[in-house]
Protein backbone atom coordinates (compact mmCIF):
# COMPACT_ATOMS: atom_id res chain seq x y z
CA UNK A 1 0.00 0.00 0.00
CA UNK A 2 1.05 3.42 -0.85
CA UNK A 3 2.32 5.54 2.13
CA UNK A 4 1.70 9.24 -0.03
CA UNK A 5 -1.10 10.00 -2.06
CA UNK A 6 -2.52 13.29 -3.79
CA UNK A 7 -5.93 11.66 -3.10
CA UNK A 8 -7.43 9.08 -0.87
CA UNK A 9 -10.88 8.31 -1.10
CA UNK A 10 -12.39 5.88 1.26
CA UNK A 11 -15.00 3.32 0.33
CA UNK A 12 -14.70 1.21 -2.86
CA UNK A 13 -18.60 1.14 -3.59
CA UNK A 14 -21.19 3.34 -5.72
CA UNK A 15 -19.98 6.79 -5.35
CA UNK A 16 -15.95 5.87 -4.59
CA UNK A 17 -15.78 3.72 -7.76
CA UNK A 18 -17.22 5.92 -9.86
CA UNK A 19 -14.89 9.08 -8.34
CA UNK A 20 -11.97 6.52 -9.34
CA UNK A 21 -13.25 5.94 -12.83
CA UNK A 22 -13.52 9.19 -13.25
CA UNK A 23 -10.03 10.84 -11.82
CA UNK A 24 -7.15 11.61 -14.33
CA UNK A 25 -4.94 11.64 -11.80
CA UNK A 26 -3.04 8.54 -11.06
CA UNK A 27 -1.75 8.80 -7.61
CA UNK A 28 -4.89 7.89 -5.86
CA UNK A 29 -5.90 5.15 -3.67
CA UNK A 30 -9.08 3.49 -2.65
CA UNK A 31 -9.31 2.17 0.47
CA UNK A 32 -12.15 -0.52 1.39
CA UNK A 33 -12.80 -2.64 4.53
CA UNK A 34 -14.34 -5.34 2.32
CA UNK A 35 -12.65 -8.21 0.21
CA UNK A 36 -14.08 -6.93 -2.50
CA UNK A 37 -15.18 -3.33 -4.52
CA UNK A 38 -19.13 -2.86 -4.74
CA UNK A 39 -20.43 -5.14 -2.60
CA UNK A 40 -23.76 -3.24 -2.42
CA UNK A 41 -23.69 -3.12 -6.07
CA UNK A 42 -23.56 -6.69 -5.77
CA UNK A 43 -26.13 -7.49 -3.59
CA UNK A 44 -28.78 -4.71 -5.00
CA UNK A 45 -32.06 -5.23 -6.85
CA UNK A 46 -31.76 -8.87 -6.32
CA UNK A 47 -28.42 -9.09 -7.84
CA UNK A 48 -29.23 -7.19 -11.14
CA UNK A 49 -28.43 -3.94 -9.62
CA UNK A 50 -31.36 -0.86 -10.26
CA UNK A 51 -28.50 1.22 -11.69
CA UNK A 52 -31.30 4.39 -12.23
CA UNK A 53 -34.59 5.67 -13.19
CA UNK A 54 -35.66 6.94 -16.11
CA UNK A 55 -37.44 9.84 -14.17
CA UNK A 56 -35.05 11.59 -11.73
CA UNK A 57 -36.48 14.84 -9.85
CA UNK A 58 -35.29 16.15 -6.50
CA UNK A 59 -38.54 15.37 -5.75
CA UNK A 60 -37.95 11.78 -5.56
CA UNK A 61 -34.86 12.23 -2.82
CA UNK A 62 -35.31 13.41 1.22
CA UNK A 63 -33.18 16.18 1.25
CA UNK A 64 -32.38 19.85 0.90
CA UNK A 65 -34.10 20.19 -3.17
CA UNK A 66 -31.91 22.88 -4.23
CA UNK A 67 -28.76 21.15 -3.77
CA UNK A 68 -29.55 17.74 -4.83
CA UNK A 69 -30.90 19.19 -7.97
CA UNK A 70 -28.37 21.69 -9.04
CA UNK A 71 -25.93 17.78 -8.03
CA UNK A 72 -27.96 15.68 -10.32
CA UNK A 73 -28.03 17.91 -13.29
CA UNK A 74 -24.63 18.20 -13.90
CA UNK A 75 -24.61 13.98 -14.20
CA UNK A 76 -28.40 12.90 -14.26
CA UNK A 77 -29.68 9.86 -15.36
CA UNK A 78 -29.09 10.30 -19.67
CA UNK A 79 -25.73 11.05 -18.96
CA UNK A 80 -24.94 8.02 -16.64
CA UNK A 81 -26.84 5.83 -19.36
CA UNK A 82 -24.38 7.17 -22.18
CA UNK A 83 -21.16 7.12 -20.01
CA UNK A 84 -22.17 2.91 -19.58
CA UNK A 85 -23.07 3.01 -23.01
CA UNK A 86 -20.10 4.11 -24.42
CA UNK A 87 -17.98 1.29 -22.31
CA UNK A 88 -20.46 -1.27 -23.29
CA UNK A 89 -23.08 -1.87 -20.10
CA UNK A 90 -26.52 -1.30 -21.90
CA UNK A 91 -28.88 -1.71 -18.94
CA UNK A 92 -32.57 -3.14 -19.71
CA UNK A 93 -35.79 -1.07 -18.30
CA UNK A 94 -37.75 -2.55 -16.64
CA UNK A 95 -41.33 -1.35 -14.91
CA UNK A 96 -41.77 1.88 -13.17
CA UNK A 97 -38.68 3.16 -15.76
CA UNK A 98 -36.47 1.14 -13.46
CA UNK A 99 -32.71 0.32 -15.26
CA UNK A 100 -31.76 -2.51 -14.02
CA UNK A 101 -27.72 -4.55 -15.53
CA UNK A 102 -29.18 -7.15 -17.51
CA UNK A 103 -28.14 -10.03 -16.42
CA UNK A 104 -26.07 -9.64 -13.31
CA UNK A 105 -24.44 -6.44 -10.97
CA UNK A 106 -21.07 -7.30 -12.20
CA UNK A 107 -21.55 -6.18 -15.21
CA UNK A 108 -21.74 -2.90 -13.77
CA UNK A 109 -18.78 -3.64 -11.52
CA UNK A 110 -16.85 -4.95 -13.94
CA UNK A 111 -17.16 -1.86 -16.33
CA UNK A 112 -15.66 0.51 -13.01
CA UNK A 113 -13.32 -1.68 -12.13
CA UNK A 114 -11.70 -1.61 -16.08
CA UNK A 115 -12.27 2.67 -16.11
CA UNK A 116 -10.57 2.31 -12.74
CA UNK A 117 -7.19 0.77 -14.32
CA UNK A 118 -3.94 2.26 -12.66
CA UNK A 119 -5.07 3.41 -10.05
CA UNK A 120 -4.23 1.89 -6.61
CA UNK A 121 -7.36 -0.47 -4.68
CA UNK A 122 -6.68 -1.46 -1.19
CA UNK A 123 -9.42 -3.80 0.09
CA UNK A 124 -9.58 -5.26 3.71
CA UNK A 125 -8.32 -2.14 5.29
CA UNK A 126 -10.30 -0.49 8.06
CA UNK A 127 -10.35 3.63 8.03
CA UNK A 128 -10.10 4.37 11.72
CA UNK A 129 -9.56 8.03 12.11
CA UNK A 130 -8.51 11.21 9.58
CA UNK A 131 -6.79 13.81 10.89
CA UNK A 132 -5.71 17.30 9.47
CA UNK A 133 -1.92 18.07 8.85
CA UNK A 134 0.34 20.71 7.39
CA UNK A 135 -0.86 20.64 3.51
CA UNK A 136 -3.02 17.33 3.83
CA UNK A 137 -4.20 14.74 5.64
CA UNK A 138 -3.44 11.68 7.70
CA UNK A 139 -5.32 8.88 7.40
CA UNK A 140 -4.92 5.56 9.95
CA UNK A 141 -6.21 2.52 8.86
CA UNK A 142 -5.61 -1.07 10.56
CA UNK A 143 -2.71 -1.38 8.24
CA UNK A 144 -0.59 1.70 8.84
CA UNK A 145 -0.89 5.42 8.02
CA UNK A 146 -1.29 7.16 4.95
CA UNK A 147 -0.27 10.78 4.11
CA UNK A 148 -2.49 12.37 1.26
CA UNK A 149 -3.37 15.95 0.02
CA UNK A 150 -6.68 15.36 -0.59
CA UNK A 151 -9.69 13.07 1.17
CA UNK A 152 -12.59 11.95 0.23
CA UNK A 153 -15.34 10.10 2.39
CA UNK A 154 -17.71 7.84 0.10
CA UNK A 155 -18.23 5.65 3.35
CA UNK A 156 -22.10 4.90 3.18
CA UNK A 157 -24.94 4.95 5.79
CA UNK A 158 -25.33 2.58 8.46
CA UNK A 159 -27.49 -0.69 6.34
CA UNK A 160 -26.22 -3.85 6.16
CA UNK A 161 -23.20 -4.23 8.62
CA UNK A 162 -22.61 -7.34 7.30
CA UNK A 163 -21.20 -6.17 3.89
CA UNK A 164 -18.64 -3.27 5.34
CA UNK A 165 -21.09 -0.33 6.55
CA UNK A 166 -19.69 1.32 9.29
CA UNK A 167 -19.97 4.86 11.01
CA UNK A 168 -16.42 6.00 10.38
CA UNK A 169 -17.71 8.61 7.79
CA UNK A 170 -20.27 10.80 10.64
CA UNK A 171 -17.42 10.46 12.77
CA UNK A 172 -14.79 11.87 10.06
CA UNK A 173 -17.78 14.11 9.02
CA UNK A 174 -17.55 15.38 13.14
CA UNK A 175 -13.93 15.65 14.19
CA UNK A 176 -14.15 18.47 10.93
CA UNK A 177 -17.09 20.56 12.77
CA UNK A 178 -20.08 19.31 10.45
CA UNK A 179 -23.21 18.08 11.71
CA UNK A 180 -24.83 14.84 10.98
CA UNK A 181 -28.61 14.91 10.98
CA UNK A 182 -30.36 12.20 12.70
CA UNK A 183 -29.76 8.68 11.56
CA UNK A 184 -32.09 5.86 11.40
CA UNK A 185 -33.17 2.54 8.80
CA UNK A 186 -34.85 3.93 5.60
CA UNK A 187 -36.31 1.59 2.87
CA UNK A 188 -36.95 -1.00 5.26
CA UNK A 189 -40.01 -3.04 6.04
CA UNK A 190 -42.24 -2.69 9.36
CA UNK A 191 -43.07 -4.62 11.94
CA UNK A 192 -46.17 -4.54 13.53
CA UNK A 193 -48.14 -4.40 17.20
CA UNK A 194 -49.74 -7.40 18.46
CA UNK A 195 -53.17 -6.17 17.07
CA UNK A 196 -51.50 -6.71 13.56
CA UNK A 197 -49.72 -9.88 14.13
CA UNK A 198 -52.57 -11.36 12.02
CA UNK A 199 -50.59 -10.11 9.19
CA UNK A 200 -47.83 -12.65 10.04
CA UNK A 201 -50.58 -15.43 8.94
CA UNK A 202 -50.16 -14.27 5.20
CA UNK A 203 -46.43 -14.32 5.06
CA UNK A 204 -45.28 -14.54 1.55
CA UNK A 205 -48.73 -12.71 0.26
CA UNK A 206 -48.04 -9.37 -1.72
CA UNK A 207 -50.97 -7.25 -2.24
CA UNK A 208 -51.32 -4.29 -4.25
CA UNK A 209 -51.81 -0.92 -1.94
CA UNK A 210 -51.89 2.81 -0.95
CA UNK A 211 -50.06 3.48 2.27
CA UNK A 212 -50.83 7.35 3.30
CA UNK A 213 -48.46 8.50 5.75
CA UNK A 214 -49.00 12.68 6.84
CA UNK A 215 -49.45 14.38 3.80
CA UNK A 216 -47.99 11.30 1.53
CA UNK A 217 -49.61 8.70 -0.49
CA UNK A 218 -47.44 5.74 -2.05
CA UNK A 219 -49.16 3.28 -4.34
CA UNK A 220 -47.45 -0.23 -4.88
CA UNK A 221 -46.96 -3.90 -3.71
CA UNK A 222 -47.42 -4.63 -0.18
CA UNK A 223 -45.22 -8.09 1.17
CA UNK A 224 -46.62 -9.78 3.89
CA UNK A 225 -43.59 -11.33 5.98
CA UNK A 226 -43.23 -13.06 9.14
CA UNK A 227 -41.86 -9.91 10.48
CA UNK A 228 -44.51 -7.70 9.41
CA UNK A 229 -44.89 -5.81 6.03
CA UNK A 230 -42.26 -4.83 3.41
CA UNK A 231 -42.28 -4.80 -0.33
CA UNK A 232 -42.19 -1.89 -2.50
CA UNK A 233 -44.79 0.35 -1.08
CA UNK A 234 -43.67 -0.44 2.80
CA UNK A 235 -39.69 0.68 2.02
CA UNK A 236 -40.60 4.41 0.04
CA UNK A 237 -43.61 4.76 3.05
CA UNK A 238 -40.49 4.34 5.83
CA UNK A 239 -39.04 7.17 4.38
CA UNK A 240 -41.78 9.35 5.53
CA UNK A 241 -42.75 7.23 8.79
CA UNK A 242 -42.01 9.38 11.75
CA UNK A 243 -43.14 7.08 14.69
CA UNK A 244 -46.69 7.60 14.23
CA UNK A 245 -49.37 6.01 12.16
CA UNK A 246 -49.74 4.86 9.00
CA UNK A 247 -53.12 4.28 6.76
CA UNK A 248 -53.06 1.40 4.49
CA UNK A 249 -55.77 1.09 1.69
CA UNK A 250 -55.88 -2.33 0.93
CA UNK A 251 -58.56 -2.35 -1.32
CA UNK A 252 -57.02 0.72 -3.59
CA UNK A 253 -59.29 -0.32 -6.73
CA UNK A 254 -62.13 -0.59 -5.26
CA UNK A 255 -65.71 1.77 -4.49
CA UNK A 256 -67.31 -0.22 -2.34
CA UNK A 257 -70.78 1.96 -2.86
CA UNK A 258 -70.69 -0.48 -6.52
CA UNK A 259 -70.14 -3.46 -4.36
CA UNK A 260 -73.43 -3.01 -2.36
CA UNK A 261 -75.57 -4.37 -4.92
CA UNK A 262 -73.23 -7.63 -6.03
CA UNK A 263 -74.82 -10.55 -6.43
CA UNK A 264 -71.36 -12.24 -5.50
CA UNK A 265 -70.16 -13.34 -2.23
CA UNK A 266 -67.71 -10.31 -0.31
CA UNK A 267 -64.77 -12.31 -0.65
CA UNK A 268 -65.04 -12.28 -4.16
CA UNK A 269 -65.35 -8.94 -5.01
CA UNK A 270 -62.68 -6.97 -2.57
CA UNK A 271 -60.04 -7.76 -5.56
CA UNK A 272 -57.67 -9.30 -3.02
CA UNK A 273 -56.69 -13.33 -3.34
CA UNK A 274 -59.03 -14.98 -1.18
CA UNK A 275 -56.24 -16.06 1.23
CA UNK A 276 -55.95 -12.04 1.81
CA UNK A 277 -59.93 -11.25 1.66
CA UNK A 278 -60.67 -14.43 4.00
CA UNK A 279 -58.04 -13.54 6.56
CA UNK A 280 -59.16 -9.60 6.74
CA UNK A 281 -63.18 -10.83 6.61
CA UNK A 282 -62.53 -13.22 9.74
CA UNK A 283 -60.44 -10.51 11.34
CA UNK A 284 -63.18 -8.06 11.14
CA UNK A 285 -65.64 -10.54 11.91
CA UNK A 286 -67.48 -10.27 9.16
CA UNK A 287 -69.43 -13.26 7.52
CA UNK A 288 -68.42 -14.41 4.00
CA UNK A 289 -71.79 -14.10 2.52
CA UNK A 290 -73.48 -12.15 -1.00
CA UNK A 291 -72.68 -9.04 -0.85
CA UNK A 292 -76.91 -7.89 -1.01
CA UNK A 293 -77.25 -10.07 2.50
CA UNK A 294 -74.25 -7.45 4.58
CA UNK A 295 -75.65 -5.17 6.98
CA UNK A 296 -74.78 -1.42 7.37
CA UNK A 297 -72.93 -2.50 10.39
CA UNK A 298 -70.80 -4.89 8.52
CA UNK A 299 -69.75 -2.28 5.52
CA UNK A 300 -69.30 -0.42 8.15
CA UNK A 301 -66.22 -2.55 9.01
CA UNK A 302 -65.27 -3.39 5.67
CA UNK A 303 -65.01 0.09 4.96
CA UNK A 304 -62.15 -0.11 7.27
CA UNK A 305 -59.89 -1.73 4.59
CA UNK A 306 -59.83 1.57 2.30
CA UNK A 307 -58.06 3.44 5.95
CA UNK A 308 -56.51 0.68 8.13
CA UNK A 309 -54.78 2.45 10.60
CA UNK A 310 -52.41 1.59 12.77
CA UNK A 311 -48.87 2.10 13.87
CA UNK A 312 -46.02 0.03 13.45
CA UNK A 313 -43.69 -1.11 16.19
CA UNK A 314 -40.50 -0.52 14.79
CA UNK A 315 -38.92 -1.02 11.36
CA UNK A 316 -36.72 -4.33 10.47
CA UNK A 317 -33.62 -1.85 11.57
CA UNK A 318 -30.15 -1.55 9.88
CA UNK A 319 -29.68 -5.50 9.12
CA UNK A 320 -32.53 -5.19 6.32
CA UNK A 321 -32.74 -1.22 5.35
CA UNK A 322 -31.25 -0.40 2.12
CA UNK A 323 -30.41 2.89 3.20
CA UNK A 324 -30.03 5.02 6.14
CA UNK A 325 -31.67 8.03 6.03
CA UNK A 326 -29.97 11.06 7.45
CA UNK A 327 -26.71 11.91 7.06
CA UNK A 328 -23.33 14.54 7.07
CA UNK A 329 -25.85 18.05 6.61
CA UNK A 330 -25.68 19.64 3.24
CA UNK A 331 -25.09 23.68 4.48
CA UNK A 332 -21.43 23.06 5.37
CA UNK A 333 -21.04 21.03 1.35
CA UNK A 334 -20.47 22.83 -1.59
CA UNK A 335 -22.97 21.44 -3.97
CA UNK A 336 -20.48 22.63 -7.10
CA UNK A 337 -17.68 20.56 -5.86
CA UNK A 338 -18.87 18.31 -2.71
CA UNK A 339 -16.08 19.66 -1.00
CA UNK A 340 -16.09 20.48 2.89
CA UNK A 341 -16.84 24.82 3.74
CA UNK A 342 -15.07 23.81 6.91
CA UNK A 343 -11.72 21.98 5.44
CA UNK A 344 -10.29 22.66 2.30
CA UNK A 345 -9.69 19.70 0.09
CA UNK A 346 -12.15 17.30 2.46
CA UNK A 347 -15.01 15.66 -0.04
CA UNK A 348 -18.43 14.10 0.68
CA UNK A 349 -20.17 11.66 -1.56
CA UNK A 350 -23.35 9.38 -1.58
CA UNK A 351 -24.92 8.26 0.75
CA UNK A 352 -23.54 9.55 3.86
CA UNK A 353 -24.62 12.86 3.06
CA UNK A 354 -28.36 13.93 4.11
CA UNK A 355 -29.46 12.88 1.11
CA UNK A 356 -32.03 9.78 1.06
CA UNK A 357 -33.45 8.69 -2.75
CA UNK A 358 -36.86 6.83 -2.91
CA UNK A 359 -36.83 2.97 -4.22
CA UNK A 360 -36.05 2.71 -7.74
CA UNK A 361 -32.65 3.51 -8.29
CA UNK A 362 -32.27 6.91 -7.38
CA UNK A 363 -29.56 6.22 -4.89
CA UNK A 364 -27.48 4.69 -7.20
CA UNK A 365 -28.07 7.71 -9.35
CA UNK A 366 -27.16 10.00 -6.46
CA UNK A 367 -24.06 8.24 -5.63
CA UNK A 368 -23.09 8.34 -9.61
CA UNK A 369 -23.93 12.19 -9.83
CA UNK A 370 -22.29 13.54 -6.50
CA UNK A 371 -18.94 11.63 -7.59
CA UNK A 372 -18.95 12.92 -11.23
CA UNK A 373 -19.66 16.77 -9.66
CA UNK A 374 -16.25 15.57 -7.11
CA UNK A 375 -14.32 15.00 -10.01
CA UNK A 376 -14.93 17.85 -12.05
CA UNK A 377 -13.20 19.81 -9.27
CA UNK A 378 -10.67 17.05 -8.53
CA UNK A 379 -9.87 16.85 -12.02
C1 LIG B 1 -29.75 -4.77 -0.21
C2 LIG B 1 -29.63 -3.43 -0.86
C3 LIG B 1 -30.16 -3.23 -2.12
C4 LIG B 1 -30.07 -1.97 -2.73
N1 LIG B 1 -30.59 -1.82 -3.98
C5 LIG B 1 -30.48 -0.61 -4.60
C6 LIG B 1 -30.89 -0.46 -5.95
O1 LIG B 1 -31.26 -1.44 -6.62
N2 LIG B 1 -30.83 0.79 -6.49
C7 LIG B 1 -30.34 1.87 -5.79
O2 LIG B 1 -30.32 2.98 -6.34
N3 LIG B 1 -29.88 1.73 -4.53
C8 LIG B 1 -29.92 0.52 -3.93
N4 LIG B 1 -29.43 0.37 -2.66
C9 LIG B 1 -28.79 1.54 -2.01
C10 LIG B 1 -27.37 1.72 -2.57
O3 LIG B 1 -26.68 0.49 -2.50
C11 LIG B 1 -26.60 2.77 -1.79
O4 LIG B 1 -27.35 3.95 -1.64
C12 LIG B 1 -25.29 3.09 -2.49
O5 LIG B 1 -24.47 1.93 -2.56
C13 LIG B 1 -24.53 4.19 -1.75
O6 LIG B 1 -23.29 4.38 -2.38
P1 LIG B 1 -22.06 4.92 -1.53
O7 LIG B 1 -20.90 4.94 -2.44
O8 LIG B 1 -22.44 6.16 -0.84
O9 LIG B 1 -21.86 3.84 -0.39
P2 LIG B 1 -21.58 2.28 -0.49
O10 LIG B 1 -21.88 1.76 -1.84
O11 LIG B 1 -22.24 1.66 0.67
O12 LIG B 1 -20.00 2.18 -0.33
C14 LIG B 1 -19.35 2.52 0.87
C15 LIG B 1 -18.12 1.64 1.01
O13 LIG B 1 -17.34 2.11 2.10
C16 LIG B 1 -16.85 1.00 2.82
N5 LIG B 1 -16.53 1.40 4.19
C17 LIG B 1 -17.41 1.73 5.18
N6 LIG B 1 -16.74 1.99 6.31
C18 LIG B 1 -15.42 1.84 6.03
C19 LIG B 1 -14.23 1.95 6.80
N7 LIG B 1 -14.27 2.27 8.11
N8 LIG B 1 -13.04 1.71 6.21
C20 LIG B 1 -12.99 1.33 4.91
N9 LIG B 1 -14.08 1.22 4.12
C21 LIG B 1 -15.28 1.45 4.68
C22 LIG B 1 -18.00 0.02 2.73
O14 LIG B 1 -17.59 -1.31 2.98
C23 LIG B 1 -18.47 0.22 1.30
O15 LIG B 1 -17.82 -0.65 0.40
C24 LIG B 1 -29.47 -0.87 -2.04
C25 LIG B 1 -28.91 -1.09 -0.78
C26 LIG B 1 -28.98 -2.35 -0.19
C27 LIG B 1 -28.36 -2.55 1.16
Amino acid sequence: MKKETDITIIGAGASGLMLAALLENKNILLLDNNNKIGSKILVSGGGKCNITNGNVKSKNYLGEQRFIQNVIKRFDQNALLIWLAKRGLKPIIRKNNQYFCENSAKELTNLLEKEINYKDIVLNTMVESVKKIDNGFEIFTNKGKIKTKKVVVATGGLSFPKIGATDIGYKISETFGHEVSTLTAGLVGFTVQPEQFFFKTLSGVSTEVKITIDKKTISGSLLFTHKGISGPAVLDASLYWNKGKIAIDFIPSIDINILKSSKKNISNVLGLSNRVSKTFLNKLNVEDKRCSQLNKDEWCKIELLKNYTFAPAGTFGYSKAEVTKGGVMLNKIDASSMMSKNVDNLYFLGEVLDVTGELGGYNFQWAFSSAFVCAKDLN
